[in-house]
């Protein structure tokens, strides 16, 4: 987001929980001793529900599911029950007041309607409980009930599969949970529909053990890597991605960039490293519409012409859509951010050389988004794929977007992948194959003491200005900070810049 005159980045980051300390601590013998207390005689089984008492936790609609499951299923009466435990929160709050209220009149409905001498069906704990206690009800549970309305994460979901060191145990989690998305092996409910809740309650009560132990163990590893560890780290590297330059940058003085220019003309020999979209034409509606006009391809062919000099271009498209466009010019082109090239002939080098394996895991995930997408479509390149949902409806297609990328992101992280997202795309590519191999490329090709001038736009030419020397030159085109040392505040002025080389 351009904010005054600097960029403020957001990020999603899922929290996790130390899923170590977790497992250690519900492993103790104490928690053990206590874990058998809360299973008694092991003939009534358990649900469990842990919440703060909010109204967003959907406490009420878990009760009202539970009233349902015993109507429906006479014969789980005396075999099952719910053990609520409500921490306090904003008891100040008239609302919360009322709202605890109406929690335990229905609590007073069910026990009421279905005690019998030897069995109450809810067992309501209004307070907190002890780390201990906490963990116990975890390990007694046979299903743990987060069935909120609306909640960012929900730790407690997450602490539940990373206190089952025995594997056992079943998750019912609202879809409603910002967990969902990462928990894909619980059993997913919508709250508000309390007749499939209480159908789902039956389910993970009979579900048989290999299914349950098979769901928990991916549930398990996954909150294992994705832990509070990965978490803050994620966190901090962004942070830190941002202070290594991710600042936004003003634009270079006059007097700055008229020195800038006259170092380039006296230098012997030079490499010009441009991006095309963004730096040398402003982006279009379609990629197609962004053709080059013929005085760039007479800056180009005049820049490649002058002693010493050579120019390329480096780029995120396709080699057919560089060769058509800038095929007849004398300078070097690089398709896919790199993935091929043709520094000074009509032979495209390189390809997918690299490990293409990942494809197996984001190609299902982008059929299905292309799927519930309508106007969405995925584009085949030679060694990345890419989404695109220009054609969706807007509002909807920016929706899925976020939710792809934060899929991707999360789930794939493990992969040798980059998620980019673009204008209206998402592209997923090899690690291998970016921009700043371009660079250390055409670097290694030029003799020694070659000055190399880099001019980029957006975090792909980032690659580029890191991959330059301490005495080249990188050079921003716009304002958002990609790392390069210097600014020109658009594409006129980048064209006029270079336009300026060539003065004698
Ligand atoms: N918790 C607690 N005391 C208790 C029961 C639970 O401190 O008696 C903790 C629980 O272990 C979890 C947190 O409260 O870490 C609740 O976090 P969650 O994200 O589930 O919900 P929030 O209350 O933040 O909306």
């Amino acid at each position: 987001i351009p904010w005054r005159s600097r960029e403020v980045r957001m990020g999603v980051f899922p929290m996790g929980v130390d899923a170590t300390a977790l497992a250690r601590a519900s492993a103790h013998a104490d928690v053990e001793e206590q874990t058998r207390k809360w299973r008694s005689d092991g003939t009534v089984r358990l649900l469990l529900g842990v919440d703060r008492l909010d109204y967003t936790k959907g406490i009420l609609r878990r009760l009202l599911a539970f009233e349902r499951l015993l109507e429906r299923v006479p014969e789980l009466r005396e075999h099952v029950r719910l053990v609520q435990v409500a921490v306090p929160s904003r008891e100040d709050v008239q609302a919360y007041q009322t709202f605890r209220e109406h929690a335990e009149a229905l609590i007073g409905r069910i026990n009421g309607a279905f005690a019998t001498p030897s069995w109450v069906p809810v067992h309501w704990m209004y307070r907190g409980v002890s780390h201990e206690e906490l963990l116990a009800l975890y390990r007694a549970a046979d299903v743990m009930l987060v069935t909120p309305l609306r909640d960012g994460m929900n730790l407690v979901a997450k602490e539940f599969c990373a206190a089952r060191v025995d594997d056992d145990g079943v998750l019912v989690l609202s879809e409603f949970a910002g967990a969902a998305s990462e928990l894909a092996e619980a059993l997913m409910v919508n709250p508000f529909d309390v007749e499939q809740t209480a159908a789902t309650y039956y389910r993970a009560l009979t579900m048989p053990e290999d299914e349950r132990r098979d769901r928990m163990h991916a549930l398990r590893q996954r909150i294992a890597t994705h832990d509070a560890e990965r978490w803050a780290t994620r966190f901090l590297d962004a942070l830190d991605s941002i202070t290594a330059g991710g600042h936004g940058c003003a634009p270079t003085a006059p007097d700055v960039l008229a020195a800038l220019a006259a170092r380039i003309r006296a230098a012997p020999t030079v490499r010009v490293v441009l991006d095309y979209d963004g730096t040398l034409v402003p982006f279009a509606l379609s990629p197609e519409l962004a053709r080059p006009d013929a005085p760039l391809g007479t800056l180009l062919t005049e820049l490649a012409a002058r002693p010493g000099c050579e120019v390329h271009l480096v780029s995120g498209r396709g080699r057919d859509n560089l060769a058509r466009w800038f095929g007849r010019l004398p300078i070097g082109l690089h398709a896919e951010h790199g993935l091929w090239s043709r520094p000074r002939s009509d032979i495209w080098v390189g390809g997918p050389t690299v490990d293409m394996s990942w494809r197996a895991a984001v190609d299902p995930i982008l059929e299905d988004f292309t799927a519930r997408t309508p106007g969405s479509l995925i584009e085949e390149k030679e060694a990345s794929v890419a989404w695109h949902y220009r054609a969706a409806d807007p509002e909807f297609g920016q929706r899925q977007a976020r939710e792809l990328h934060a899929h991707l992101t999360e789930l794939l992280s493990s992969l040798p992948v980059r998620i980019v997202p673009g204008d209206r795309v998402i592209e997923i590519r090899p690690h291998g194959a970016h921009k700043g191999t371009v660079v250390a490329t055409i670097r290694d090709a030029a003799p020694a003491g070659t000055l190399l001038v880099v001019l980029g736009d957006d975090h792909t030419d980032g690659d580029m200005f890191r991959a330059v020397g301490e005495d080249d030159i990188a050079i921003q085109v716009g304002s958002p900070g990609h790392g390069a040392p210097y600014c020109l505040t658009d594409v006129a002025a980048a064209r006029a810049f270079l336009q300026d080389l060539l003065r004698e």
